[in-house]
């Protein structure tokens, strides 16, 4: 794997046969849980298909060229010509592997996929999912001596880790960096022996036989199994959000906040997500709209009070958005007046969306009992339905959604199996 720079690019590149280029940032959680699959995957296809990186910030004016908006960013060129999907954001090895197999020959794609070799390990407890709830329960577990796996289709942290600031974790006289905290979550869990696989592709969960298969060939056996695989934002389904993801529109104020420099930008949302990300994403834009649908914000009094005393940040209540275009270098958003029902746009430079979470249960849905809005039912020890199947945090049916409560949980989680096992 080459790291080049934009006067490399007609050279290594435009001239380079078969080539993948990774745009990527610094403080860039997505970038992080891409690093490894992409090396991965260059150690795989490296003869066939050359691997490249290019650091975004310092190459911006050819980045700005390709329509490349948000980091990391992968481009597939097949000499000079520019082929597949651009991928951005969390970026699958699945979605990689598809492109990379689209720019070579049939039979050389099978002999590439025969020198993977499967396998298979075996542990007393498999967490999937490695946030706040999934650490702690590994963190539980690991000091019960119990042998526990923690797997992620990510870098460990969950949403914690793209959190600008976390003011409300007990322990921390300062607000803390999300990374940070996250960071020390993890480092902790870590150094006390749990076993991680991270970044990976989860292909397969089997909950009844508790197995799972990641990357496709990597089959991990367990006693017990912890749901802790939290929420993620969901598209709000209407025009023009899901072409303009990652290119004007996202969904990370610490990945992409740094792009929106003296810009105009729009953030939907008023929890104290939206409040706090919206506060950080300040620093760098030079006004900034916010859109709630309600005649409050729901966020807390003292996020709340940092909102008013910002006076780039005002606030347009009882108002929906309805669509989102490109015209030009701009995004409109258009918003309905909820109590007029009258429509009008708004015209920025990005939007950032802090709203509709959903439960990640895509690979298990039909398996365990859940609520109507898709979440996890437990008891109070965090057993789901199914018996050894447990599920603790963001994902589990409750009211309250924080980090508190997800390290609760895990922590509930994993006293109430090192018991078991015992
Ligand atoms: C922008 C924002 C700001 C926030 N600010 C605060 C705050 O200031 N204070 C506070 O207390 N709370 C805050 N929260 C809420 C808090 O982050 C969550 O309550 C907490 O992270 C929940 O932890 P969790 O472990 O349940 O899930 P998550 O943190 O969501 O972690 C879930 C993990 O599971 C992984 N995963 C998903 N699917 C799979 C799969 N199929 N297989 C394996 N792994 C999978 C994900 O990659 C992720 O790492 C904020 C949330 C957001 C979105």
């Amino acid at each position: 794997m080459k790291e080049i720079t934009s006067s490399e690019f007609e050279t290594e590149v435009l001239a380079g046969g078969k080539v993948v280029l990774d745009f990527y940032s610094t403080e860039c959680p997505p970038c992080e849980a891409l690093a490894p699959k992409f090396e991965g995957l260059a150690g795989l296809y490296g003869n066939d298909i050359m691997f490249v990186k290019m650091f975004r910030q310092q190459n911006k004016p050819l980045a700005e060229k390709y329509g490349v908006k948000s980091s990391p960013t992968l481009l597939f060129f097949d000499n000079g010509v520019q082929v597949g999907n651009m991928l951005t954001g969390g970026i699958k090895r699945s979605d990689i592997i598809h492109q990379l197999d689209a720019m070579l020959p049939t039979e050389r794609v099978n002999e590439l996929k025969k020198v993977i070799k499967p396998s298979v390990s075996e542990f007393d407890v498999l967490i999937l999912g490695a946030g706040p709830g999934g650490l702690t329960a590994g963190l539980y577990l690991c000091q019960s001596k119990v042998n526990t796996v923690l797997i992620d289709i990510a870098l460990p942290g969950g949403h914690v880790s793209t959190t600008h600031e976390v003011s409300n974790y007990p322990g921390f006289i300062d607000p803390q960096p999300g990374y940070l905290l996250s960071h020390n979550m993890s480092e902790q869990t870590k150094l006390c022996g749990t076993v991680y696989k991270v970044a990976v592709d989860v292909t397969k969960i089997d909950l009844e036989n508790k197995e799972v298969v990641i990357d496709e060939f990597e089959t991990i056996k367990a006693k017990k199994i912890i749901i802790a695989t939290g929420t993620s934002p969901n598209l709000m389904g209407i025009a023009g959000e899901r072409e303009l993801k990652g290119k004007g529109i996202s969904y990370c104020a610490t990945c992409d906040a740094k792009y929106y420099g003296d810009k105009e930008v729009v953030v939907i949302g008023g929890g104290n997500s939206a409040v706090e990300e919206a506060d950080f994403i300040s620093k760098f834009a030079s006004k900034i709209t916010m859109v709630h649908q309600f005649d409050a914000l729901t966020a807390n009094k003292q996020a709340q009070e940092k909102l008013v005393a910002n006076p780039k940040i005002s606030v347009l209540f009882e108002h929906e958005p309805r669509s989102f275009a490109r015209e030009g270098d701009k995004i409109v958003t258009e918003v309905e007046n909820l109590k007029t029902k009258t429509t009008s746009k708004l015209v920025s430079d990005g939007v950032f969306i802090f709203i509709w979470m959903k439960p990640n249960i895509e690979l298990f849905r039909d398996k365990l009992e859940l609520d109507s809005w898709g979440y996890i039912k437990t008891d109070e020890d965090m057993r789901t339905s199914m018996p050894g199947v447990y599920a603790v945090g963001d994902v589990i049916s409750k009211k309250y959604r924080q980090i508190t409560t997800a390290v609760a949980d895990g922590t509930i989680a994993a006293i109430a199996i090192a018991k078991e096992l015992d």
